[in-house]
């Protein structure tokens, strides 16, 4: 069995080193851009998914106008490779989807640009190595720490990310235990439960909260700032417009990037195999309170989850989200009258929570069902919760008290 884990470890970066790697950076994501601007519409109209097609038309290219390694030039290649991968599998599934652009300051590192040692990394910048000690938590007993110093976690991969005027590594270990079973399929396995909503982004079965105060704050300034500029009226307030919309979508995108990354770091935490949302055909009925910048979040948030969580064999799902918010979790009992606003109350069995709550622990349940109703009679798989897990008839098992 594998057991893997992303430790979020913030670095130390040596004095004038920040230069060098923010350099880094840029290169990186302008590699990954001018990638997936030529995969998106290939010479011949088509989309471009074969990495080796994309390494051999943009490589030489890239190392000319980069001061990067041929290692990291291929990693900002196939990052976008993959990305309109995934692109293309929603237009298959009649989507909407646009060409992939990297905006989050982050840096793809395997083994060949870094040495991940127990206590600091080694990275290819423009600049050759540099070496970032780790700053981590007195804590021995609480990620990253803990990983970090088990030995029997391996150092995989790691992503070099720049968030609000720090350097962290997001670093995938990994653990080998005992034999591997043969028949994966059987494997017990557990899902985590997502609701996305208005007040809070996202809520997870686990009961952990992502608060859009951040969110709706920034929309709500855009909209007064637009609202400005169009009473304007003249060609240079239209030009601002644009502006202060890329501006924003950037800041947008971030903090989808961030909360995306955090719910995979929840599921490998908790050790699910699938992260599990509703599906966003019907949003706009489904959350008639949405905005259209909601409803661009909701799809987006899906869509980083979808593609990084495979690095880490996480799997992204999708399942019809009808009565999710009204339903409870615990006696199944459906009525519009369970729910006020951000509390439920079962009008049936009496349970009582925040809504959201319920709901992120309905959609893990209606992943279960499906599965169930496919006739699929493999694994059985409950729903992870903040204690203990839900299995399909919705009955709860505490954790167990020892660790296997
Ligand atoms: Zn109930």
């Amino acid at each position: 069995m594998d057991y893997r884990r992303t430790a979020v470890i913030k670095l130390d970066i040596p004095d004038g080193a920040d230069a060098f790697l923010r350099e880094t950076v840029e290169q990186f994501k302008h590699c990954a851009n001018t990638a997936s601007e030529w995969c998106w519409h290939g010479d011949d109209g088509f989309h471009v998914t074969s990495k080796a097609k994309a390494e051999t038309a943009l490589y030489d290219q890239l190392k000319t106008e980069t001061d990067l390694t041929a290692n990291l030039v291929q990693k900002g290649i196939r990052r976008a490779v993959e990305a309109v991968k995934s692109g293309v599998e929603r237009i298959k599934r009649g989507e909407d989807t646009s060409k992939p652009h990297f905006s989050a300051d982050s840096v793809v590192y395997d083994k060949r640009s870094a040495t991940f040692h127990r206590d600091h990394v080694s990275l290819s910048t423009v600049d050759g190595r540099i070496e970032c000690e780790y700053i981590l938590p007195d804590n021995s007993e609480t990620p990253p720490t803990k990983y970090v110093a088990d030995e029997d976690f391996e150092f995989r991969m790691g992503h070099l990310q720049y968030r609000d005027g720090e350097w962290y590594l997001h670093a995938s270990m990994q653990k080998e235990t005992a034999e591997k079973t043969p028949e994966s399929t059987t494997e017990h396995r557990t899902v985590l439960g997502v609701d996305l909503g208005v007040n809070n982004l996202a809520v997870t079965s686990t009961g952990t909260f992502w608060p859009a105060d951040e969110f709706n704050h920034w929309r709500r300034e855009y909209e007064k700032r637009r609202g400005d500029l169009q009473a304007c009226g003249s060609r240079h307030a239209h030009e601002n417009i644009e502006s202060v919309g890329r501006k924003e979508t950037g800041r947008f995108e971030i903090q989808l990037h961030t909360v995306a990354n955090e719910l995979i770091t929840e599921a490998i935490e908790n050790d699910c195999s699938h992260i599990v949302f509703e599906d966003l055909t019907h949003i706009r009925t489904e959350i008639p309170e949405a905005s259209w910048q909601h409803i661009w979040a909701f799809r987006r948030l899906y869509e980083y989850v979808e593609y990084k969580a495979t690095e880490h064999g996480v799997e992204g799902v999708q399942v019809d989200p009808r009565n999710t918010s009204n339903r409870c979790s615990t006696c199944g009992f459906t009525h519009d009258d369970n729910r006020h606003q951000e509390s439920f109350a079962c009008q049936q069995c009496g349970y009582e929570n925040h809504a959201d709550y319920n709901a992120a622990k309905n959609v893990g349940l209606q992943y279960l069902r499906r599965r169930q109703s496919a006739g699929d009679g493999g694994a059985p798989v409950d729903v992870r919760l903040n204690r203990g897990t839900l299995n399909v008839s919705g009955e709860y098992n505490p954790p167990a008290t020892t660790q296997a």
